[in-house]
């Protein structure tokens, strides 16, 4: 696994690959596609998939330029598709830079497992930050997107945020998961699950979320 973090809002972007194969999945290539494919050449990867954890412009920003240089099918929960397409769903025409990606290749739903190489990727459904919101969870690893971070969750505030969702997504899908977790936000830097359970106020015992 290697991290980048990209563009005006620092997004984490993850690429994640099959040892054997070099075969490469890219999470949320937010920006700066260059910067992402001049890794990608470093390491000797072949993209053959972006999976975005939903569709808000900071993490779909280099889908276009990454796809037509990897060929590479994008992947995002059905929910989400739409923001793709649309730059005043995905928060970028208010932001004075309106971004439209190619559309889904594939859509994503909760429970569903991608392979990369031997390794299975549970597609979590998280919604609530955005009604299309997934965590991919791996290997021992949390891809969490705007769902949770070190120390805070997703803000539910924007279009088609759901703060019952965020809620019961964390209850129902986070909370269960091993405390040794590595957790790989979408912003901000990485943590684990036993960390955020015991710091992070929205996730702790007594805190709006925890132990509910
Ligand atoms: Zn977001
Ligand atoms: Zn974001």
């Amino acid at each position: 696994m290697q991290a980048l973090t990209v563009g005006p809002l620092a997004t984490n972007c993850y690429l994640l690959w099959a040892p054997e194969t070099r075969e490469a999945l890219v999470v949320d290539p937010g920006a700066e596609p260059e910067n992402i494919l001049m890794v990608v050449e470093h390491l000797g990867l072949r993209v053959t998939r972006i999976v975005n954890t939903h569709g808000h412009a900071d993490h779909i920003g280099a889908n276009a330029a990454l796809k037509r240089r990897t060929q590479a099918r994008l992947l995002i929960h059905a929910a989400d598709a739409p923001l793709l397409l649309d730059p005043e769903a995905n928060l970028s025409l208010d932001a004075g830079w309106p971004i439209v990606s190619p559309g889904a290749d594939e859509t994503l739903h909760a429970g569903q497992t991608l392979l990369l190489g031997k390794t299975p990727l549970a597609v979590l459904g998280t919604p609530g930050h955005s009604p299309g919101s997934i965590c991919l969870w791996g290997n021992g690893c949390l891809f969490s997107g705007d769902t949770l971070f070190a120390g805070s969750v997703g803000r539910t505030d924007l279009r088609g945020g759901d703060t019952r969702a965020l809620f019961e997504s964390l209850r129902t899908r986070i909370l269960p998961l091993p405390p040794e977790t590595r957790v790989y936000p979408g912003h901000g830097p990485v943590s684990d699950l036993a960390t955020e359970l015991r710091d992070n106020p929205f996730l702790a015992e007594g805190g709006p979320y925890g132990g509910a």
